[in-house]
């Protein structure tokens, strides 16, 4: 049965060591999550996949490319990348829905997909079934493929292999913290979403944003690619086989005219089935005035 995905890696189902507990309370207790305020709820369920679903023995860690094979023309109000295509959360939740059925069939045990639907450490689960590594640019780098991966989980109570952890890390290579406009990768290892453009893009509704982030937005709309444009393990990304992920027609074409033109029921149809219906069409707006 093949469905597309790039990479799977199983790792037992414990407790997170306490190590990136601390890591994770440390980010949220300095405020560092910003306007993703939901990152700081449901503690107790990041730390053990096993309050996810009773008897849990495995996370399966699976990833999928989406590094596209045509880019926005220029010109276009950018978007990045994830957003090109259909939403990854249908796309990932068809999938990953159809593959727990099969496991449940073979095993007889449950299963529990998670695709951004429940507080799960999904980088921390990735490394540690041997994905990848988490970048100081804070993605799942999977060695020799990059970090344009969507990630999922299937939490189940099969008990399955382990993988071996991935060990590899950044070294001294720091481009990204270089190339971020704003100053938000720091020597922490995670990302200050108060400074992220990604985040306050997509996050932050607020009617205005700061004129600092007003200033290096550019014509930003959706997102920022540029600390995975500029990593070395990015260099050399093949492009995604799930036609799914090609860049649309609204994402290719996306102009201030056009979007100004946009009605909320507009706004609505042309990207029901896009990562960007996730933003409010107030939120787009804003962006696409600045
Ligand atoms: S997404 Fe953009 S703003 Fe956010 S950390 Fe990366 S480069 Fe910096
Ligand atoms: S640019 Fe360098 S430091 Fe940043 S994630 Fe890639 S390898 Fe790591």
């Amino acid at each position: 049965m093949s469905m597309g995905f790039d990479a799977c890696g199983f790792a037992a189902a414990v407790a997170v060591d306490d190590e990136a507990v601390a890591r994770y309370d440390r980010w949220i207790d300095q405020g560092r999550n910003g306007c993703m305020q939901w990152a700081a709820g449901h503690r107790d369920l990041r730390r053990d996949p096993a309050l996810l679903l009773e008897g849990a023995r495995t996370v399966i860690s699976l990833a999928m490319n989406y590094y596209p094979v045509t880019c926005q023309p220029p010109g276009a109000l950018r978007v990045a990348y994830y957003a090109y295509g259909r939403d990854y959360h249908e796309v990932l939740r068809e999938k990953m829905t159809r593959l727990a059925h099969f496991i449940e069939e073979i095993t007889h045990c449950t299963t529990r997909p998670c695709v951004d639907s429940a507080p799960i450490r999904e980088r921390y689960w990735a490394q540690r079934a041997g994905l990848g590594f988490i970048g100081r640019n804070n993605c799942l780098i999977l060695p020799g493929k990059g970090s344009y991966y969507f990630l999922g989980e299937i939490v189940t109570t099969a008990q399955l292999p382990p993988d071996e952890p991935c060990t590899l890390s950044c070294g001294d290579c720091g481009k990204c913290v270089a190339a971020c406009p704003t100053g938000a990768l720091g020597d922490e290892g995670a990302a200050d979403c108060r400074r992220c453009l990604s985040c306050l893009l997509i996050e932050n509704h607020d009617e205005e944003l700061p004129e600092w982030a007003r200033d290096v937005m550019g014509d930003r709309v959706v997102g920022c690619d540029e600390c995975q444009l500029a990593c070395p393990h990015n260099a050399h990304a093949a492009a995604t086989q799930i036609e799914d992920f090609a860049l649309t027609e609204a994402v290719k074409n996306l102009s201030r005219d056009r979007i100004e033109a946009m009605t909320s029921g507009e706004f609505k149809r042309t990207f029901a089935h896009s990562a960007i219906s996730r933003l409010r069409f107030k939120t787009l707006r804003r962006n696409a005035k600045i």
